[in-house]
């Protein structure tokens, strides 16, 4: 008997059809002989609406009030699904996420789990129940509802996954797998066979929201078996991640991403001297304010100053604007640009490591397409540009028809790699 998480996300759940849906796909695992938990997002698009409603009443909610009412969406699809297991005459029990022993953070609206409790899921598990456990939220010190940051479904799942030892995480969506790009953005992208956690990982950071990038980092963490796969098509196998040492590297570039939630801010004319830029980023990891490409140029000779860019999620502006104050009298400047009209356009794949010519192909290739690129930053396995967000369908075609990730198959050369 092994033991099985699955998780649905919100298209899966949204009406009562698919609701029944996924119960048959719940007792279809059972039947089989396992232990099974299902992890549930909310209904559709309720968590838009319920923060939609919100912005109808206040452009600045406290964090603790958008908890508790964000949380709601997946308590009402985890009873639902219950009471339809319970009506094929099988037992089934939900659970929030206080009930369910998730622990996380003391932080509201992108809190991480920090521990899980399972004795409860265990119990009613070993009762032969099928337990569904709301996604999305936890609770931190004095029991306050937290959430885990939007798409934080996938991360309450491999994290229960981890700590009832699961023999596998399958997350069920409305695509048949893992990609090697958006299929809404390029329809001919192909569905990957398998992907490894580290290429993932970097997909999902830089925009992939097929996954929460977190629950990929605790499935690599915690070695947990993960399957991307259709709850319209449950005998599917969709998209394995495993190890990135299992993976045969077959190209140089394994999948793109594109991410138009993020803004650009550009400090210009901050003085040259130790401890602004940890002021600065101080101030902003305080307001919990999280930041991603960080460029400072070269400081100018004539007045002593550089310029230092980074980006924010588009999220977080208001949070920004309301410590721009604070932030003019650390950097002694008030020449901030602000820019929300960007998509950073990214290429992942661990065959990039150590052979060069990969950036310069990108380069070259929106050049071609007479995309300029306003800012660059790379890792070991991805290289980012941001570019006007006008320009994202078209990076993203030119650079899928470059790296080979649309069209025809995905070729299986084994052996060493050719040289780009
Ligand atoms: P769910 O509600 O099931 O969690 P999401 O909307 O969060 O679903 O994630 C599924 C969506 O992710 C797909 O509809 C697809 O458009 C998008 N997506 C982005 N990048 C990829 C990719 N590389 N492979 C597959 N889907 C992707
Ligand atoms: N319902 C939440 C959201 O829409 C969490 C999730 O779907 O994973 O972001
Ligand atoms: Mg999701």
């Amino acid at each position: 008997m092994g033991i099985i998480v699955q998780k649905f996300g919100g298209t899966s759940v949204a009406d009562s059809e698919k609701i029944k849906n996924v119960a048959s796909a719940a007792l279809r695992e059972k039947n089989k002989g396992n232990q099974v938990v299902v992890v549930v997002s909310a209904m559709g698009h309720t968590t838009d609406n319920l923060i939609k409603l919100s912005k109808e009443i206040t452009l600045k909610p406290s964090e603790r009030e958008m908890d508790m009412l964000m949380s709601v969406g997946e308590q009402i699809s985890m009873s639902l699904l219950a009471m339809a297991i319970q009506e094929t005459g099988n037992d089934a029990i939900s659970l929030t996420g206080l009930q369910a022993g998730i622990q996380t953070e003391n932080c509201h609206m992108c809190a991480r789990i920090v521990d899980i409790n399972p004795s409860k899921i265990k119990k009613h598990l070993d009762e032969g129940k099928i337990v569904i456990v709301a996604g999305f939220q936890g609770v931190c010190e004095d029991n306050e509802i937290t959430t885990l940051g939007r798409g934080g479904s996938d991360t309450t799942a491999v994290a229960i996954a981890s700590a009832i030892q699961a023999d596998r995480c399958d997350i069920y969506s409305d695509v048949e797998g893992v990609y090697t790009c958006d299929p809404r953005i390029i329809k001919t992208a192909q569905k990957l066979d398998k992907i490894s956690y580290e290429e993932m990982l970097e997909l999902a950071r830089v925009g992939a929201n097929v996954l929460h990038p977190r629950s990929v980092e605790t499935a690599k963490a915690n070695k947990i078996p993960m399957r991307v796969r259709s709850s319209f098509k449950l005998e599917d196998l969709g998209t394995l991640i495993i190890g990135v040492e299992e993976m045969e590297l077959n190209k140089p570039v394994t999948g793109l991403a594109c991410d138009s939630s993020q803004t650009r801010i550009v400090i210009c004319d901050v003085e040259d001297k130790p401890g602004n830029a940890a002021k600065l980023f101080n101030l902003l990891a305080e307001k919990n304010i999280s930041v991603d490409m960080i460029i400072q140029s070269y400081a100018r000779q004539s007045n002593n100053t550089n310029d230092i860019a980074f980006t924010i999620s588009n999220d977080d502006l208001n949070k920004f604007n309301q410590i721009k104050e604070e932030i003019y009298g650390i950097v002694n400047t008030s020449n901030i640009h602000i820019d929300s009209d960007i998509t950073r356009v990214s290429i992942v794949g661990a065959g990039m490591i150590d052979r060069p010519g990969i950036a310069a192909k990108m380069f070259n290739t929106l050049a071609q397409e007479k995309i300029n690129i306003k800012m660059i930053s790379t890792s070991e396995i991805k290289i980012s540009c941001l570019v006007e967000k006008q320009y994202k369908d078209q990076a993203a075609v030119a650079l899928a028809k470059v790296f080979d990730l649309d069209g025809a198959e995905i070729a299986d050369v084994k052996g060493d790699l050719p040289v780009v």
